[in-house]
């Protein structure tokens, strides 16, 4: 096939924006596109070589694209880049300059020798796989050799897809669209193509199959270990009651971790992770990746989770940010893995041992999970209830906030509870605090207890146990675990400092129903910033004050370095004060 069949019909997409057009111009290009090579017309089109799962992306950068076009076009770099200033897309800059060489050169130009699809495409795996010495100079190489036969029109999309950027504006849905109605009846089967898709987003693949076997291949298309399947999504709702009564009064009621959304594909051999976005993670989790094969005991299966960073000495969750930078990361994981290691939360399983479980109902995929993962410090499930008690469901909620999560996701029950890949429903409706604000006051906290070190803070303290002062009772009641903000050096130093206040049992002033490893005389005040305050069932400041049975904690506290030294632990804030923060922030919320 010839390229130029391509570089037509983008023009011509390129030329409107009605999706209609669009899709009528795809149809007509796939309609006569043969079957072998339908899948890389297709990638071509959304301007990649495979689909995005598999990693493996085109974008030669710019400057390199500069020199094969000065190379093929005969002027000199520095007129490129003046020029790729003006236009703004090297794409034009290609047509342009190739349109002018060959006005002057019309007799040694061969106009015999035409560009196809395959040569393109080859040239281009060719430039996203070289490495190594000497990689620079074969990938302007192998672009030249293109722009050498390349019509300009055709120079203008080689070159926009080779720097990544070909952006016809056609979304994978315009593609389904296209498919449809070019090798089934339209309507009827576009139902069958998406449904494949979201198993197997893999456009290129589906065409060749559609092409080769029409629509009954696609129906046949099934759930692979290693392909990626596109993530569930939950709707959302203002009220816990107004979720209750959609769910049917009953429902399974979940911790909404904040962390990244983790896809499991797990056999003997191997196991790949991939985002939500469906990009291929593997490399920046093998902490995951190792927990994962600890935890199962199966032959493979697909697991969605989410993962989330901790404090390996206080056993809190922590802000994702804490791990975003192991992002697109492939060197130095392992420290940083020792320093922040995550915890992989599952709640559910797609696929298990050979089996498709995405047709089956909520229930039997949770109980699946829990048959056959075996929790450990870094594989947990996602902690829940089924619950049909509203008053249940809050102090739920009240707790996943306090340990550190967004909220909640309540999970459909009944028979229909499948998972819908791809797909935004109410079987699964979230609620969450969308309100995230730091606490405009610092708060002055007494050091009551104290926690063992782990991992890189083996010998001094892990984390401290902080309280407020309740002047009515005269008690320290706890409110925090600290454990961020300091200095390597103020860490080694705080078994010293210490010492002289340490304690066999907890002190008869300290109200804490959390057990330290340490204990102390309340005397040291430290000054603590915080991102908000929760309600919490473990820690006692001010108990029962605005909830029964809960009290109130500081969610993701951080020591800002200054001890008060002026402050007797009496002076520290008060319990009340707290109390008052925290409606003033609900308050706020409310407006
Ligand atoms: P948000 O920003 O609220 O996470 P989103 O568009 O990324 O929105 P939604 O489908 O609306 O995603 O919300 C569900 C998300 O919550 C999932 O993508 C997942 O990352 C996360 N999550 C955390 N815990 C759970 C859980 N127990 N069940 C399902 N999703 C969970």
């Amino acid at each position: 096939m010839l390229y130029r069949e391509l570089a037509e019909t983008y023009e011509k997409i390129e030329g409107t924006t009605k999706r209609l057009e669009m899709t009528d111009y795809l149809v007509e290009l796939l309609k006569k596109t043969p079957h072998d090579i339908i899948d890389k017309v297709v990638y071509l089109t959304q301007g990649k070589l495979y689909p995005d799962f598999v990693g493996v992306e085109l974008g030669l950068a710019e400057k390199l694209a500069v020199k094969a076009v000065a190379l093929a076009s005969g002027v000199s770099e520095k007129k490129v880049v003046e020029l790729l200033y003006n236009y703004g897309d090297l794409g034009t800059v290609s047509e342009e300059l190739l349109k002018k060489k060959r006005q002057k050169s019309l007799f040694s130009f061969n106009t015999d020798e035409k560009l196809s699809v395959e040569k393109v495409y080859e040239n281009f795996v060719k430039i996203a796989g070289t490495e190594g010495s000497g990689s620079q100079d074969k990938k302007i190489k192998l672009l030249v050799e293109l722009f050498n036969v390349a019509t300009p029109r055709e120079a203008r999309y080689i070159a926009r897809t080779v720097v990544g950027k070909l952006r016809l504006g056609i979304a994978d849905m315009t593609i389904l669209d296209a498919l449809a109605a070019a090798f089934g009846d339209g309507k009827e089967h576009r139902k069958y193509v998406e449904r494949a898709y979201n198993i197997h987003p893999d456009l290129g693949y589906i065409a060749k199959v559609l092409a080769a076997e029409g629509v009954e291949g696609v129906i046949n298309i099934q759930i692979e270990v290693g392909v990626p399947i596109r993530a569930m999504l939950a709707e959302r709702l203002p009220s816990l009651e107004e979720i209750l009564k959609k769910m049917g009064g009953r429902a399974a009621f979940e911790y909404k971790y904040d962390g990244m959304r983790i896809q499991a594909h797990v056999t003997k051999d191997k196991t790949v992770l991939y985002s939500r976005r469906l990009e291929n993670l593997t490399s920046q989790f093998p902490d995951v990746i190792s927990a994962i094969g600890e935890a199962f005991k199966g032959d493979n299966a697909i697991f969605d989770g989410e993962a989330v960073p901790v404090d390996v000495n206080t056993g809190e969750l922590l802000p994702f940010q804490m791990v975003s930078h192991r992002r697109g990361r492939k060197y130095g994981i392992e420290k940083i893995i020792d320093e922040i290691p995550v915890v992989l939360f599952l709640f559910d399983v797609l696929y298990l041992n050979g089996e498709d479980m995405t047709t089956k109902p909520y229930s039997v995929r949770r109980k699946a999970l829990e048959e056959w993962i075996t929790e450990t410090d870094r594989v947990k499930f996602a902690h829940r209830i089924v619950s049909d008690n509203l008053d249940e469901i809050r102090l739920f909620f009240d707790k996943a906030i306090a340990d550190g999560c967004e909220g909640l996701v309540a999970k459909n029950i009944g028979d229909e509870s499948i998972y819908r890949a791809g797909a935004r429903e109410f079987l699964w409706i979230k609620y969450k605090r969308d309100y995230r604000i730091e606490l405009i006051d610092t708060l002055d906290l007494v050091v009551v207890g104290a926690f063992a070190g782990k991992g890189r803070r083996k010998g001094t303290y892990g984390a401290l146990l902080m309280a407020a002062y309740n002047p009515d009772k005269d008690s320290f009641e706890t409110v925090c675990k600290l454990g961020s903000g300091f200095t390597d050096e103020q860490l080694a130093g705080l078994p010293r400092m210490f010492e002289g206040l340490l304690l066999k049992e907890r002190h008869p002033r300290v109200w804490s129903e959390i057990e330290a490893d340490y204990w102390f005389v309340p005397r040291i005040v430290m000054e603590v910033v915080g991102a908000e305050i929760t309600l919490s069932p473990t820690h006692t400041c001010a108990r029962d004050v605005v909830e029964h049975g809960s009290g109130l904690a500081i969610r993701f506290p951080r020591f800002t370095g200054k001890w008060r030294d002026d402050k007797s632990p009496e002076e520290a804030t008060t319990t009340k004060e707290l109390v008052e923060m925290y409606r003033s922030q609900v308050k706020k919320v409310e407006k």
